[in-house]
C-alpha cells in the first residue's frame, strides 16, 4: 500500500539527512521541523494539527531525551513517528460491540465517501469473525445504492434488509428502524446501517442523519471519509460532527496516491479515534486501523 505516496518520501529524505550528522545543533533542529512543516501543509493537513505537531517534535528534539541507544538522527526519527502515532490516534480503538446484541452500527459521510462499498468490507470482516451480520439499506438518494449494497451483501455472503421495490419514494428512517427491528426478530449479532450522502455538506441529508441516528440509537456511529479529499476534510468532518456526530472514523481509499491530509488531520479535528482503513475497491481491502503500523508505513 503507497502510505500517503509523497508525504512520506518528503519525510523519509528530510529525517535522511540528518544521519551525516554526529551532533544535532538548534538550527539543525529548526531546519527539519521546518522541513516537516512544509510537507505536511503540502499534504493538506490541517494547520492547527500541523502546528501542534511541529512544535511537539521540535520541542522534544532539542530537549533530546538522551538514549544511549540512539544516535541524536535515530532520536529524531523516533520522536517523529511517536508524534505520528499520537496524531492517528495513539492506542487503536476495536469496534464497541452491545453487551445485548443487535450491535447497531450506522455509517456517515459524503456521497463517494466509500460507505457502500465498506459496509460490505465491514460486514464480510465481522462475519469472519463468527459475527452474524445484517446489511440495512437505508441509502434511498442514490438510485443504485441498494442495488450496490444488495451486490456487495451478495460477495460478502451477508443478507441485505432493503425497501420494498416499488414502494414509493421510501423513507430511509423507517427503512432503518424496520432493519434494525428485523435484526433482533432473526437473531443478527450485528446491524449495519449504510445511510445517503450528498456529494457536499448538505443539511437535508444531515437531517436524515440525524434521524436515522435518533431511530436506532447505534452504538457505533462510523463517520466514513475519503483520505484523498485534502482541505475539505476539515469542513467535512466538522459538520458532520455537528449534524450527526459520531463515535469513530473510517479512511477510505488509502490505496490511491493519497496525499495524507485528511488521514492525519482528523483525530486532532474531532477527537475521535480511526477504526478502519480501506485499502481499494474489492472487499478484501479493509484492515483494522493501527496508529502506530500507519506511523511505520510512514516513514518506512
Ligand atoms: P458511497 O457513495 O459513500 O456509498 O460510496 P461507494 O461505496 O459507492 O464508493 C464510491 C466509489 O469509490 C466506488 O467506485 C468504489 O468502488 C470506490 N471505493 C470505495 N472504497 C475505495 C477504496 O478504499 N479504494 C479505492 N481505490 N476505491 C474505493
Amino acid at each position: 500500500m503507497a502510505a500517503f505516496g509523497s508525504l512520506s518520501t518528503r519525510l523519509t529524505e528530510t529525517l535522511a539527512k540528518l544521519r551525516t550528522k554526529g551532533k544535532l545543533s538548534a538550527a539543525d533542529v529548526d531546519g527539519t521541523v521546518r522541513e516537516i512543516r512544509r510537507a505536511l501543509l503540502d499534504a493538506d493537513v490541517a494547520l492547527e494539527v500541523v502546528k501542534s505537531f511541529t512544535a511537539a517534535v521540535r520541542e522534544r528534539a532539542l530537549g533530546a531525551e538522551v538514549s544511549e541507544a540512539l544516535n541524536p538522527a535515530q532520536q529524531v526519527v523516533k520522536i517523529v513517528n511517536d508524534e505520528l502515532v499520537t496524531i492517528l490516534g495513539g492506542e487503536s480503538r476495536r469496534l464497541e460491540l452491545a453487551k445485548t446484541p443487535p450491535t447497531v452500527i450506522m455509517l456517515a459521510g459524503l456521497q463517494g465517501a466509500g460507505k457502500t462499498t465498506l459496509a460490505g468490507k465491514l460486514a464480510k470482516h465481522l462475519a469472519g469473525q463468527g459475527h452474524t451480520p445484517l446489511l440495512v439499506a437505508s441509502d434511498l438518494q442514490r438510485p443504485n445504492a441498494v442495488t450496490q449494497l444488495q451486490v456487495v451483501g451478495g460477495q460478502a455472503g451477508v443478507p441485505v434488509f432493503a425497501p420494498e421495490p416499488g414502494n414509493g419514494v421510501g423513507d430511509p428512517v423507517r427503512v432503518a428502524r424496520d432493519g434494525v427491528a428485523e435484526a433482533r426478530r432473526r437473531q443478527h449479532d450485528i446491524v449495519i446501517v449504510d445511510t445517503a450522502g450528498r456529494l457536499g455538506v448538505d443539511a437535508d441529508m444531515m437531517r436524515q442523519a440525524a434521524d436515522i441516528r435518533k431511530a436506532v440509537q447505534p452504538d457505533e456511529v462510523l463517520f466514513v471519509i475519503d483520505a484523498m479529499i485534502g482541505q475539505d476534510a476539515v469542513a467535512t468532518a466538522k459538520a458532520f460532527q455537528e449534524g450527526v456526530d459520531f463515535t469513530g472514523v473510517v479512511l477510505t481509499k488509502l490505496d490511491g496516491d493519497a496525499r495524507g491530509g485528511a488521514a492525519l488531520s482528523i483525530r486532532g479535528l474531532t477527537g475521535k479515534p480511526i477504526l478502519f482503513a480501506s485499502t481499494g475497491e474489492t472487499l478484501d481491502d479493509f484492515e483494522p486501523f493501527h496508529p502506530d503500523r500507519m506511523a511505520s508505513r510512514i516513514l518506512d
